[in-house]
This record gives structure tokens, C-alpha cells and sequence, in this order.
């Protein structure tokens, strides 16, 4: 695919180096544009880490080098650098500070964690507690409601086991307001690579009946990523069964509201 706006750099502890190493594997496999978007620095209050985001020090050095980057190889892909955020409410406006000041260009929204992160309840985990996945949903409409993400990653997360009329109800309540804010929703190559629980072919059935715009993302953490040819047939395999077509060249949405 010719555009990909979600790729990681080692910097978030769980995805291969070196930054470099993936912007040649994406020129090699036809990628025209490429958005890096590490799990982003999270400016939390009271000391809380987490382990798979980069550290609020270390995000001056991510923007500097892949904004030297997208200079060096300007001639050859176009670059650009953001961030994968979650939307807490609590610490929203000090990370729009943030990423502000390092002049993010944009924001994808992965909704990883519920609350403020530091209740740690992680979305996929499997469970059949409704009010968890109605957090979800309305937390996630939340984060949309800025006007300040490009798109929806994974809108699919949640791990819902629970009764199928409820997961129904409250994700299609998320396609509406997804359609309403005019929200793109990515189909994750990465849940197939992986075999997640998503891409959820339930999800996307209501994706496709209330009409939602689609993107495909690798969610690189990995130069490899760039090779997923199968994944990616996968990937537009499924949004043509439920009557979607992935939009190829989605324009950034900018952080500055
Ligand atoms: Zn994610
Ligand atoms: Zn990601």
C-alpha cells in the first residue's frame, strides 16, 4: 500500500530498531508516504510509567531525528512524524501541550487502556463485563470528538466476550459517532499478523452497514511489516465483503485544533 501513517520505532520497547532500516523497507515495497507514529510520550501527573511508550525525555530526540529523516531521504518517500495516543482524559491537555511544542504533525487514536491508563485495565483484554465495553465506546467517542486524531486504529480492541446483542448495540454506537465526526477506522494489519481477536469480523460487519470511511495500517513495529502483501489482500478482502473500500490517500489531520 502506498500510504502508512502507523509505524513504531524501538523507542516504545517493543518494536525492532532502527528507524532507517524501516524507511528503506517501506521505499522497497512501494510505500509513497510513511507516517511514524511511536506510542507517544504520556505527561502523567504522579510518576506513573508505562512501559510500552517512549519516556517524556525522550521525545525531543523521536521528532528531531525523524523530522532530520524526512529531509535526508525527501528525494526518495515522503516522511512524516506523529504519535499513536490514547485519549485520557485527565492528562489530554498537558500531552496536546506536549506534542504541541514538539511540533507533532499529527495523532492517530488507540485507545490501549481505559480511564487515565493507571487503573490498568487494558482494552484487549478478554472480558464480558458490559461496563467496560461501554467505557470503551465512550471513551472512545471522547478521544474522536476532538477533531484533533486522523484516525481510529484498532477500533476493534476491545475484547468483548460477553452477551453478542450488547457488543453489537454499543460498537455500532461507535460507528455512528465515528461517521458522524467524519473518522476514518483502520482495519490493523497487525491483529492478522499476530492472529489477535481483531480485526473482529463483527466489528466491521456494522462498519460496512452504517457506511464508515476505511484506512489500512500496518502498525509496523517492524521493517518487516512492508512485506505483508497476503495481510494486506487479507485486510481489503474483508472490507469489500462488508461493502467498505479502504481510502488510499487520507490527509493528516492537524493536531493544532
Ligand atoms: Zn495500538
Ligand atoms: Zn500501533
Amino acid at each position: 500500500m502506498q500510504v502508512n501513517y502507523h509505524t513504531h520505532t524501538w523507542r516504545c520497547n517493543h518494536a525492532e530498531p532502527d528507524e532507517r532500516a524501516y524507511i528503506e523497507s517501506a521505499i522497497a515495497h512501494g510505500v509513497k508516504v510513511l507516517g511514524f507514529s511511536d506510542h507517544t510520550p504520556y505527561p502523567f501527573p504522579d510518576g506513573h510509567t508505562s512501559w510500552f511508550r517512549m519516556s517524556v525525555e525522550e521525545a525531543p530526540r523521536y521528532f528531531a531525528l525523524i523530522r532530520q529523516l524526512r529531509e535526508e531521504y525527501k528525494d526518495r518517500i515522503e516522511i512524516h512524524v506523529g504519535v499513536e495516543a490514547e485519549y485520557y482524559p485527565a492528562v489530554f491537555p498537558a500531552l496536546l501541550e506536549l506534542l504541541r511544542e514538539q511540533q507533532c504533525e499529527y495523532m492517530l487514536l488507540g485507545q490501549h487502556y481505559l480511564f487515565n491508563e493507571e487503573e490498568s485495565i487494558y482494552s484487549a483484554t478478554a472480558t464480558d463485563d458490559p461496563a467496560l465495553l461501554i467505557r470503551y465506546v465512550d471513551q472512545t467517542i471522547e478521544g474522536m470528538a476532538t477533531g484533533l486524531f486522523t484516525y481510529l486504529a484498532h477500533p476493534d480492541l476491545i475484547h468483548f466476550t460477553g452477551d453478542e446483542s450488547l457488543y453489537r448495540l454499543h460498537m455500532r454506537r461507535l460507528c455512528r459517532a465515528a461517521r458522524e465526526l467524519d473518522m476514518p477506522l483502520e482495519m490493523n494489519l497487525l491483529g492478522f499478523h499476530d492472529k489477535r481477536h481483531y480485526p473482529d469480523r463483527r466489528f466491521w460487519e456494522l462498519a460496512g452497514e452504517e457506511g464508515n470511511r476505511a484506512v489500512l495500517g500496518y502498525d509496523a513495529h517492524s521493517p518487516a511489516a512492508f512485506t505483508w502483501r497476503e495481510l494486506e489482500d487479507q485486510g481489503r478482502r474483508l472490507l469489500a465483503d462488508v461493502g467498505l473500500t479502504p481510502e488510499e490517500h487520507l490527509p493528516l489531520r492537524s493536531i493544532m485544533g
